[in-house]
């Protein structure tokens, strides 16, 4: 399986970053040793001062498939899970300074926390699923796919013009405004509407 990530994909995120909106969604990957499952903790590493948590939702690609038009695209994804996209904001900003990849600031070991996955069908709208994430209790980020520039089919199309996408394939599909740095000892749980779906503790 691989990881595939969308940047730049709610307009209150992209300003809060002072980012350019491209007009076309930012690619990125995470290796699979950044997944954490089963609400395993993350260790914050010492390469990095300034850790952010960026919470999203994802998609779990159920099909092969490549050049996938937008209109089948329901076709190659069946479920629905929440994420956080740990990135290396200090190792980001140096990277965009100097216009070098986001490997090292978005791809290192933990950095792609993932929640259990939902049937897609359980949601009577896919395009209006209400998510947060609270920090040590506190809600921080609050997100609705219907702000998303860019929507799942989309994702999935525009993807599968580069890729081909395998069954098990996760994407992270990009994180609302209000993201932030992270300290050892916080809590974080992850909210899909009212369900808690994922907890990680900063060790
Ligand atoms: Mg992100």
């Amino acid at each position: 399986m691989r990881i595939f990530a969308i940047g730049r994909n709610y307009a209150e995120h992209i300003q809060e970053l002072n980012n350019e909106n491209l007009g076309e969604p930012v690619i990125f990957m995470k290796p699979d040793t950044a997944l954490l499952k089963d609400n395993e903790p993350f260790f914050y590493p010492d390469f990095s001062k300034d850790i952010h948590f960026e919470v999203e939702i994802l998609l779990k690609i159920s099909k092969e498939g490549k050049y996938i038009q937008e209109k089948f695209a329901p076709n190659y994804y069946d479920e629905i899970g929440i994420g956080i996209d740990f990135t290396a904001r200090d190792l980001q900003q140096k990277a965009k300074e100097k216009g070098l990849p986001w490997l090292l600031a978005k791809g290192f070991n933990g950095s792609a926390p993932i929640s259990d996955f939902l049937p897609k069908d359980r949601f009577p709208d896919l395009g209006n699923i209400h998510f947060s994430l609270a920090v040590d209790g506190e809600i921080r980020q609050k997100g609705n796919t219907s702000l998303m520039l860019f929507k799942f089919d989309y994702i999935i199309s525009y993807l599968s013009t580069f890729f081909t996408l395998k069954k098990g394939d996760i994407i992270f599909t990009g994180t609302p405004k209000g993201v932030g740095a992270i300290q050892k000892g916080n809590i974080l749980n992850a909210y899909i509407e009212d369900q808690k779906m994922l907890t990680c503790e900063i060790k």
